[in-house]
This record gives C-alpha cells, sequence and structure tokens, in this order.
C-alpha cells in the first residue's frame, strides 16, 4: 500500500468542501453520477472502434446502494473505469481549466460557497461533504482483474492506493458517511434526488428493489430526451434535463428544440443560460455536445459552433455522421461544418427574434441573455464578417437617451437610427472605462445639448467593435470624443467662426505654451464645462493605449486637441488675461485646464507632480480668501477667476 499527497489545490478544496459547505450537501450525488455517466460514455465511444473493451458487458448501468447497516453508500458503474496510475493521478489532482479562479472566488465569499459549488459541480471530491471516509475500487476496461485498484481517504492531506484484484471492469465509489448524513441512506429521499438532478442521465440508474434482494429497478426515465415528441415533454422535464445534461442549475432564459430532415438530419435542443458560467472566458470551451444517432461522440467539438456561442449548452444528434469516427477526426467532418453553419442561423434567427419581441416574456428573456452574453455576441462583429450584420442588429449599449430615464433597457441600433433626427446621418459613440467615465465625458455635453444621443461603449471588446463595423444602415458610426463636432448650422456656426477668429492670437499662443496638444480650438461640444480633450487622426483610446504600453507593444503617437468653451466665463477670462499680456498666469491656469480636460476624459496628465503644484498654487488665494470670511462668487457681477476654478 502507497501513501500519496494531494496536489495543493485539492487540499485547499478539500478543506472547503469539509467545513465550509452544509447547505447544498445532496449534490454530491449527482456529482458522483455524472462521474459515472461519462465513464459509461468513454467506454461505449471507444468499444466503437474497439469492441474487445466491453465484450461480455456492453449494458451500460449504474447502481445506487445503501446499507444501513455499514452505514455505507455505494455508488458504481460498469464504464472505463482506472488504473492505479488513473486514479493517483485523476483522483488526487484537479485538471479542469478555471478550477483556480474557482478556488479564489470561493474563499472570497463563504455565503456563496455553497452555490458556487453547485454551479461549478467539484465532482468526485464533494463526495468528503457527506464521507468521512471515502473508498474507491476501479479496474480498467483495459486491464486484468488482478490489476485493480482500491483509492482510500479520508479527505485530510493524502490518500492511499493499493493493487487488487476486481472480476468486473468499471469503479465503485464507496461512501462511509458522516453521522448527520444518515438521510443519503433513506431509499426515498436516494430516488428524489436521483429523479430531480439526474433523471436525464442516459443510462439507467438502479436502486435494489425493496432493499438489499437480487432484484433491481430503474430510478431515472434514461430516454434521450430530445428524441420524444415535443408535445409530450413538459417545462418540468425540460428542466430537468438541462440539470442532468447541461450541469448549469439555474432556469435557462430560453431553449431551442428542434428536429431537422433534409439534406442533413439532425435533432437539436439547446438552451442559453440565464446566468454567465464560471467557464465563459474559456475560448475554447463549448458548451454543445455531439451525438450520432443517439450515441454520445464528444463535448468537446470546438467547430460545431462558433467562439461567440460559447455560452449556449445543449446536445445536437446527426444522423449523418459515421459513427466510428476518432474524436480528433469529428472536428474535420464536412458534416459539422454544415451543422455549424445551420446551427449558428438558428440560435442567431432566434436571438432576433427574442430581441425584436413585443411579448413581455420574451423580451425579458433576452435583457436576461444580452446582460451575460451580450459582449460575447458583440465579440463576433470582430472575428465573423459573415454574421457581422446580423450580430450587429444584436448589440446593446447603454446611451445618453437610456440614461435620461430609470428603467431604460440598453438600447439598439436600429432602436437608435429610429430615434434620431432624420438628418442626422451618424450614429455617436464614447469609449469609456466604465459607465460613470462615459457619462462624464465633457466631450458629449454638446451633442446632448443639440439633441443627439451618445452610445456608451464600455467593455472592452467595444473598441474592436466599433474598428469593424464603421456603418450600419448607412449611417457612419462616428466617436463624439474625436474629431472636429459638427454640431452647429447657420447662425451659431458663423457666430463660433467668428470668435474664433477674434481669439485667434490667444489661440495659437496656447497651443505653442502647452506643447503637449497638437491644436487648441474653440469648440460646440461642450456645455457646461471649459474644456475637453478630443483625439484626431487615427486614434486608439486610453483604455487601449494603456493594455498596449501593458503588452510592451508599440503605441502609435496620438494626437490630442484641446478644446474650449467660448461661453464658458473662465475661457473668457483667460483670453482677457491673455490680451492684457499676464502671460505667466495665463500659462498656469491653462495647464491646469488641460490637467482637468486629461482627467476627465480618463486619460493621464503628463507631469502628475507638476500639476499637484500648480493647483494647489491656483487653491492658495481662495483658502486665504474664505479664512478671511470672504464668500468667493457672491463679490462681483463677473464670477472671479478662482471662484470659476472652483466650480
Ligand atoms: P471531472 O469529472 O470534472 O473531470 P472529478 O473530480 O469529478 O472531475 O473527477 C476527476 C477524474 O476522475 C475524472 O475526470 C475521471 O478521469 C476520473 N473519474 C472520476 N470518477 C470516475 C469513474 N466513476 N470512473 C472512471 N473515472 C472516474
Amino acid at each position: 500500500m502507497a501513501t500519496h499527497q494531494f496536489q495543493t489545490e485539492v487540499q485547499q478544496l478539500l478543506h472547503l468542501v469539509i467545513h465550509s459547505l452544509y447547505s447544498d450537501r445532496a449534490i454530491f450525488l449527482r456529482e458522483l453520477i455524472s462521474n459515472a455517466s461519462d465513464a459509461c460514455d468513454r467506454l461505449r465511444f471507444l468499444s466503437l472502434t474497439e469492441p474487445q473493451l466491453s465484450a461480455g458487458d456492453s449494458d451500460y448501468r449504474i447502481e445506487v446502494v445503501a446499507d444501513r447497516e455499514a452505514r455505507t453508500l455505494t455508488i458504481r458503474d460498469n464504464g472505463i473505469g482506472m488504473s492505479e496510475a488513473e486514479a493517483i493521478e485523476h483522483l488526487g489532482t484537479i485538471a479542469k481549466s478555471g478550477t483556480k479562479a474557482f478556488l479564489a472566488s470561493l474563499a472570497e465569499d463563504a455565503r456563496k460557497q455553497a452555490q458556487l459549488i453547485g454551479q461549478f459541480g467539484v465532482g468526485f471530491y464533494s463526495a468528503f461533504m457527506v464521507a468521512e471516509r471515502v473508498v474507491v475500487e476501479s479496474r480498467s476496461a483495459r486491464l486484468g482483474s488482478d490489476e485493480g485498484v482500491r483509492w482510500e481517504s479520508r479527505g485530510d492531506g493524502s490518500f492511499t492506493t493499493e493493487r487488487i484484484a476486481r472480476a468486473a471492469r468499471g469503479t465503485s465509489v464507496i461512501l462511509h458517511l458522516k453521522d448527520d448524513a444518515e438521510e443519503f441512506l433513506d431509499e426515498a429521499r436516494l430516488r428524489e434526488l436521483i429523479v430531480r438532478w439526474s433523471d436525464y442521465v442516459p443510462y439507467p440508474i438502479r436502486m435494489p428493489k425493496g432493499g438489499k434482494g437480487g432484484e433491481w429497478e430503474q430510478v431515472n426515465s434514461g430516454v434521450p430526451l430530445w428524441t420524444k415528441p415535443k408535445e409530450t415533454i413538459s417545462e418540468d422535464d425540460y428542466r430537468k434535463f438541462y440539470h442532468s445534461a447541461c450541469r448549469l442549475y439555474d432556469t435557462p432564459a430560453t431553449r431551442i428544440h428542434a428536429t431537422v430532415e433534409g439534406r442533413l438530419s439532425y435533432t437539436t435542443l439547446l438552451f442559453i443560460p440565464s446566468e454567465k458560467p464560471l467557464d465563459l472566458f474559456d475560448r475554447e470551451r463549448r458548451g454543445v455536445a455531439l451525438y450520432v444517432r443517439r450515441v454520445f461522440i464528444t463535448d468537446d467539438c470546438r467547430t460545431l459552433l462558433p467562439e461567440w456561442l460559447r455560452f449556449v449548452r445543449g446536445i445536437v444528434d446527426s444522423d449523418d455522421l459515421p459513427l466510428n469516427v476518432s474524436r480528433e477526426l469529428v472536428q474535420q467532418q464536412a458534416v459539422v461544418e454544415q451543422l455549424r453553419k445551420q446551427l449558428t442561423k438558428r440560435i442567431l434567427d432566434h436571438l432576433l427574434k427574442l430581441a425584436q419581441s413585443s411579448e413581455e416574456t420574451e423580451r425579458q428573456a433576452w435583457q436576461k441573455i444580452d446582460a451575460a452574453f451580450g459582449m460575447v455576441l458583440r465579440e463576433g462583429i470582430v472575428t465573423d464578417p459573415e454574421q457581422r450584420d446580423r450580430l450587429a442588429r444584436l448589440a446593446r449599449w447603454r446611451s445618453t437617451w437610456t440614461e435620461a430615464e430609470a428603467g431604460r433597457p440598453p438600447t439598439g441600433l436600429e432602436d437608435y437610427i429610429r430615434r434620431a433626427p432624420e438628418r442626422q446621418r451618424e450614429i455617436y459613440y464614447v469609449l469609456a472605462p466604465s459607465l460613470e467615465a462615459a457619462r462624464a465625458n465633457p466631450a458629449i455635453e454638446g451633442f446632448v445639448k443639440a439633441g443627439r444621443e451618445v452610445l456608451f461603449l464600455v467593455d472592452p471588446v467595444d473598441e474592436f467593435v466599433v474598428q469593424h463595423l464603421s456603418e450600419f444602415d448607412g449611417r457612419r458610426l462616428v466617436n463624439a470624443a474625436h474629431g472636429a463636432a459638427d454640431l452647429l448650422e447657420g447662425e451659431g456656426k458663423r457666430a463660433l467662426e467668428q470668435k474664433a477668429k477674434e481669439l485667434a492670437p490667444f489661440l495659437s499662443f496656447a497651443k505653442e505654451r502647452l506643447g503637449d496638444v497638437s491644436e487648441v480650438r474653440l469648440s460646440a461640444r461642450l456645455a457646461d464645462s471649459p474644456a475637453c480633450i478630443v483625439s484626431e487622426g487615427y486614434a486608439i483610446s486610453p483604455q487601449m493605449e494603456a493594455m498596449l504600453k501593458r503588452l510592451g507593444q508599440p503605441v502609435p503617437a496620438q494626437q490630442r486637441v484641446l478644446e474650449l468653451n467660448p461661453e464658458h466665463p473662465l475661457v473668457q477670462q483667460l483670453a482677457a488675461l491673455h490680451a492684457q499680456r499676464h502671460e505667466q498666469q495665463a500659462v498656469e491656469i491653462l495647464a491646469a485646464l488641460r490637467d482637468t480636460a486629461l482627467l476627465a476624459a480618463g486619460l493621464p496628465v503628463p507631469d502628475p507632480a507638476a500639476a499637484a503644484r500648480r493647483l494647489q498654487a491656483l487653491l492658495t488665494p481662495r483658502a486665504a480668501q474664505a479664512a478671511a470670511g470672504e464668500s468667493p462668487g457672491a463679490a462681483g457681477e463677473r464670477p472671479s477667476l478662482d471662484a470659476t476654478l472652483s466650480k
């Protein structure tokens, strides 16, 4: 007998499982049944090409046996089994990607642990929630009857393994139940749990009839749900199927169930969850399992759906693929390519229908999907030119319009156009690191004043989206914080030009003395703020700039323009200061104005220490004034300079 240490992550996980999880303990059963089902899947698949592996026993099944006297619960399967080396590896380490992140999120919030663990499924190790000692006896289908293994642990830091004789292939997991886990010896309770969580496991789950005797009774329905006529399937059936086949435990936002007969024949049953699964950012992951004529082939077929549909869960059962195709080759089958086209179209059609529906439940479903997966769908605008237009129709953002009244859902481009005045040929947006930053960017003030809606693009993917979507239904997408804003017409436009002519010496003075902006100009873009920074020419957002720098990539030189609001007293007084030749003072204030404009746009200030000194110097007289009991701003008709600064 050999003793082995668990991998550190397993130890952490076991610690949580044993010490902090009480409420959702019953999930251990569905996890162990899932593993048993996977083991049967794997052997059934291998037997297609190596029939000798399952020779003598191809009736795959799972058995659940409670023994009141011994206080044990056994979950047994005749699947692929494990060799000793496999048991050491699989039951001593965690291979699943995302596990580290999962553990971190568990450690953060003790109250959410039980719920999270239910969602993630911690697989085998959940056995220690109810068992003080776990024994696994197994034999690989590839090995002889004297090459079985017994694995045993109490869930402390280590486990033991030893070689045993085992007549049958497959695995038994024997749980020596804790004192407070007696309920899992109760037949009725076990049946209830199996029906609730594992009803659609595609193998019979059997329990001994009336206790120990030799007769067995099947507890689950075991028939693949998608093969039943739709009229006979209840909501509850669908829900159970989702739990047991997709292994997610939220209420799905929507589902698609379709049987197609034609050049390509298949049945598909797909769900879109209402919550983000933990592996959403695992781009390799696909949630749709491929079956061929009822036989499970793989749940890892990356070519079955595009990356931007990786959140879709369910199954597709094809009549057209050969059964004995290897998993590696399945990806390259032309049939899979055709399936991908059809499934993608079907899902997109369905989403568009929900998104455009006037029916309340459908609208709500769509809003859930958008909130959880909108970001992932927008990735498709970037990576999938073929679907760009339809995905653009699905894209939703917050905007100056949605924020104007509580309760408005995010908006799409079609609705934007419908609301826009006929002569407006542009769709305006602003890129920002957060909703707050987008809302506060002074560069959009003038657009709001002129009645133009501005979309708030705040997800990292959005910047790529607008790089690939320059037009929508004949309207240009325009960054509201980029280039000159064309907001005025007729009289107003002429007045601004006149003003710019008058102030030309001041504007060129400002540009020259500031040095680090490519232009200083007047603009109608501002309403309440004195100044803003806009980009010009080929520009990237500050977020992108920061990201490129972090990655050590070259950052293209950025042209930044300081725009001034000629209506603002501060700007007027600055121009007056310059006209009176108080140049040094004018430069100090200009620099402070530029710094604040950079900050408001979410950009870094070029010399933060100098900026701080400047601002402190400007504040000193104001503090002195306040201490002397004068109330700034109340003094004269024209607000004083520092009163304006304090606004
Ligand atoms: P997961 O099932 O998500 O991979 P688990 O912790 O539940 O994670 O199981 C770890 C591994 O142990 C499985 O991937 C499988 O290789 C092996 N295993 C667990 N239970 C069985 C079983 N009943 N038969 C064969 N192998 C099993």
